[in-house]
């Protein structure tokens, strides 16, 4: 066990920090500040990933057939901690590198692996992931848009919601039921599919988390290939179930929640909140918080390494992260009081993220229900 960075790592990382120095726009917290989805920063977005692309750091834990350097996963973790503490500036094309592109290497022909990986390493498109409904969040395996098989085509009807970023995405992951008698797990497959396809819709919803985030994705009568499917048909849940342990600990959530405390340290100090014990508990519980979140994240990381399947290590990863955010928030709301009011302060923009980090890409409680079943062996729910 060697808790320590290597050298090269390390230095990786330093030189990062000095590019993000030189790189990002004096602006850029006023520019992150309404979210990924912005106009703004998605244009940013795409410049900012070229220029990692340039410096070969974009996917650098990709094979090299694929676009990649062959480096260990720990390149990209440190590259997305980096760069989830400052506000994530590649947008949502970090989507593409922590589990989209990865579920094209795995499940994806020649010809798609060919055609979309190379896209995704220069930094030029953007994806987005088709899969909640209405009434299919949680229990996604509820889902109900339709393709229905027409000779060499696909025909898909149906609905998705909550897709973040579909505004701007050039291509959208979709999740959809090709057997219609099917139930449940059996009869999903996975489409790749460009949304400029004939007969998709984009309606944009106001949230929380920024503008032009969230939308609903209308599909009336959307011809698509055959070959755009990702894997075998009417088995696409192993697909999504492989994504989805990408995904759900690819954000290095812990990574900003840690310099949040490091702020609110100071601030608390300059303000003299330090004098009040519980301030202080509350400080200390937060950092181990963060801590653990990151640690769990390390473990999971170090699995991946070593070619093992998806564990429970990830709920439990993800759980962890979710919660010091959500703490840290918390605390920054309180310290920082009535300023926390003003839209896009620092206090607000935590707290706008945080609440949402207990929902995407599967409620807390779905992860807790997770755990309970895969690490103590509880029975499901039925
Ligand atoms: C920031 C953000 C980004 C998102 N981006 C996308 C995206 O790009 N694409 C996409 O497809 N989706 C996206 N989503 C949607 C997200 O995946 C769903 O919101 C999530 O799966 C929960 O589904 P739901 O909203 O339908 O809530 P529901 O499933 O209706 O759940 C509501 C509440 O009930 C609880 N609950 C439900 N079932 C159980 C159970 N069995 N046991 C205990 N509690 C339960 C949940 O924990 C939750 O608190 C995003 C969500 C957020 C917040």
């Amino acid at each position: 066990m060697e808790f320590d960075w290597p050298r090269e790592d390390a230095e990786f990382r330093s030189e990062l920090r000095a590019f993000l120095d030189e790189t990002l726009p004096d602006d850029w917290s006023e520019l992150s500040k309404d979210g990924p989805g912005s106009d703004a920063q998605a244009t940013f977005s795409r410049e900012f990933c070229r220029r990692l692309a340039d410096r070969g750091w974009l996917t650098q834990h990709w094979p090299s057939e694929f676009g990649g350097r062959d480096c260990t996963p720990w390149r990209h973790a440190i590259l997305g901690e980096e760069l989830w503490a400052i506000g994530e500036p590649r947008g949502p094309q970090y989507m593409n590198y922590n589990w989209i592109g990865p579920a094209i290497m795995h499940y994806g022909t020649e010809e798609q692996q060919a055609y979309h990986l190379p896209r995704m390493a220069g930094g030029q498109v953007l994806w987005c992931q088709g899969f909640s409904e209405p009434d299919a969040g949680s229990d996604l395996v509820a889902l109900r848009t339709q393709a229905r098989r027409e000779g060499d085509e696909y025909v898909i009807n149906g609905q998705k919601i909550w897709t973040s970023y579909a505004n701007h995405a050039e291509f959208i992951i979709l999740l959809v039921r090709t057997d219609p008698g099917s139930k449940r797990h059996r009869g999903i497959s996975v489409l790749l599919v460009p949304m400029d396809a004939p007969g998709i819709e984009v309606r944009e919803i106001p949230s929380v988390v920024g503008d032009r985030y969230f939308h609903e994705v209308f599909f009336t009568d959307v011809r698509v290939p055959v070959s755009c499917r990702l894997g075998p048909e009417n088995e696409g849940w192993d697909v999504v179930s492989y994504a989805l342990a990408f995904e759900r600990a690819g954000a290095a959530r812990y990574a900003r929640a840690a310099l949040t405390i490091d702020r609110l340290a100071e601030l608390a100090r300059e303000r003299g909140m330090l004098e009040d014990p519980k301030i202080q508990e509350r400080l200390g519980e937060a950092r181990a918080m963060c801590e653990a979140g990151r640690l769990l994240a390390y473990r999971v990381i170090d699995l991946r390494t070593k070619g093992h399947p998806p564990s429970a290590d990830t709920n439990l990863a993800r759980v962890a992260g979710t919660r010091a955010d959500t703490a840290i928030a918390e605390l920054a709301l309180e310290i920082f009081g009535a300023e926390a009011l003003e839209y896009g302060s620092f206090a607000d923009s935590n707290f706008r993220m945080a609440i949402t980090a207990g929902v995407a890409v599967g409620a807390t409680e779905i992860q807790l229900n997770l755990i309970a079943s895969r690490w103590l062996g509880l029975p499901r729910e039925p």
